[in-house]
């Protein structure tokens, strides 16, 4: 497939650091970021307003297809969710609203529905996509692949130190427990599990920080680019 511009897939469990770090990288090549994970927590916020059951497949995918998804740009450069014309991101952001997502991004309808949204987003390239299955479903010939990891209790600190930068105070026990459930449950789920695509770059991120993650992922993007 030819592209004016690389497509970059980052792939990896919560808290591994693919936000800040995507964001980081994206504005350092001047590249759009589209944050997938807030397209399923968008969705089950709107299901769970809309009454429905989180488990009924075919209502929650019928539901997906008619949403009007939309990303901007906030104050602070992080990219905030559209939904319908109404900026919803202060709520997917919650541990609770993740629960959810995580629920029903297992529904295959639901991930066929947001297939062809997130191509859309991607298709013209100079684009960093972070999410679970980019590298392995909805852009497997994306020019660069970059599956982040951390070990779980760096993961829970992580995520804990996020909320708190938003001003939700968790519990980082009760975080552990949640990033471990969420994470059986994306990777072990029949469609689009969360795993590393065969040719992306595995980097465990537990002894760096974010400067040197950035440092290491732009440098694996322009040596990937380099040879294509
Ligand atoms: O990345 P984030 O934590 O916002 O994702 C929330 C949930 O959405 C994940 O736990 C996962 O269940 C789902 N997700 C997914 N595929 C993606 C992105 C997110 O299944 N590409």
């Amino acid at each position: 497939m030819s592209r004016p511009a690389p497509v970059i897939a980052i792939d990896g469990p919560a808290g591994a650091g693919k936000s800040t770090a995507a964001r980081r990288l994206a504005l350092r090549l001047g590249y759009k970021l589209v944050d997938t994970g807030a397209l399923y927590r968008g969705l089950a916020l709107a299901a769970t307003e809309a009454g429905l059951d989180l488990t009924d497949a075919a209502a929650v995918g019928a539901l997906a297809r008619t949403l009007d998804f939309d990303f901007a740009r906030g104050e602070d450069g992080r990219s905030r969710l559209v939904l319908g014309g109404v900026d919803r991101d202060d709520e997917i952001r919650t541990e609770k609203v993740a629960a959810w997502a995580s629920v029903v991004s297992r529904h295959p309808e639901v991930r066929e529905a947001l297939l062809g949204l997130q191509r859309r987003f991607g298709e013209k390239g100079g684009v960093v996509l972070e999410g679970r299955d980019i590298g392995t479903v909805v852009f497997p010939d994306a020019e660069v692949k970059i599956f982040l990891t951390a070990s779980p209790e760096e993961r829970a600190k992580r995520r804990v130190q996020d909320l708190a930068a938003r001003g939700i105070e968790a519990d980082p026990a009760v975080i552990a427990t949640e990033i471990r459930e969420r994470d059986a449950a994306d990777a072990n789920r029949a469609i689009a599990p969360l795993k590393p695509a065969p040719d992306a770059h595995l980097f465990d991120t537990t002894d760096h920080d974010l400067d040197e993650v950035v440092e290491e992922l732009v440098a694996i993007v322009e040596s990937a680019t380099k040879r294509g």
